[in-house]
């Protein structure tokens, strides 16, 4: 079964990939590119679940099971920011460097570190489908740190400290990472929620 992710985030797909796979192994998720669709898509939802699914249906209307994840960093001390403007915090989509460095500015007299990833993932069906589109939330709770440690990862992961491995999210391995990312507690929903609908 073909899945399509709705995304031009490749570390993204990869993980939601690597993490789906051990709960559906005979699944195929293949990016919007490789089944030719090119939209910018434009995400103007206010909450993380809306922007979900604005992606998963922009490609369901295409026919194909369209999966839309929406994530981002919420920072207690600045009331949830930078939520779900977290890919453009500093302004330009998607540069990490520069959001990394707008947050630890924006967090240099702070002693609140408390902090959580959050990653909701859509599913949307083609019109005429019998099965009802859903969303699902994963949470993973963290310290940000005052300097990036490690190079793995992407975004904000080199700044979101985990207490259980006493390392950030940068220095984990790749499958430490989904084994206790925001994503892979989303990832797990979603596949169950998934398989109970389609009796797979
Ligand atoms: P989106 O593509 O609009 O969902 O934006 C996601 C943004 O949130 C990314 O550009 C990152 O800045 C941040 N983000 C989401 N998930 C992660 C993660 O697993 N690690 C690090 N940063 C993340």
């Amino acid at each position: 079964m073909k899945i399509v992710f709705a995304s031009g985030n490749k570390h993204k797909i990869e993980e939601f990939s690597a993490i789906i796979r051990k709960y559906i192994p005979e699944i195929e998720v293949v990016s919007m590119k490789d089944v030719g669709i090119f939209d910018d898509i434009v995400e103007d939802g206010d909450t993380f679940e809306a922007n979900a699914m604005i992606k998963a249906k922009a490609v369901a209307s295409y026919g194909y099971i369209g999966v839309g994840d929406d994530s981002g960093l919420s920072v207690d001390a600045l009331g949830g920011a930078p939520g779900i403007y977290s890919a453009r915090y500093a302004g330009d989509h998607g540069n990490d460097k520069k959001n990394n460095a707008k947050l630890l500015e924006d967090m240099k007299d702070e002693d609140n570190r408390s902090c959580a990833f959050v990653s909701t993932i859509a599913c949307a069906f083609p019109n005429g489908s019998e099965y009802s589109d859903f969303v699902v939330r994963g949470e993973c709770q963290g310290e940000l740190l005052y300097e990036e440690r490690g190079n793995g990862g992407f975004g904000y992961d080199p700044l979101f400290f985990v207490e259980k491995y006493g390392k950030t999210f940068g220095e984990l391995l790749p499958e430490e990472k989904n084994e206790i990312s925001h994503r892979a507690v989303a990832t797990e929903l979603f596949a169950r929620k998934f398989c109970e609908m389609l009796g797979i």
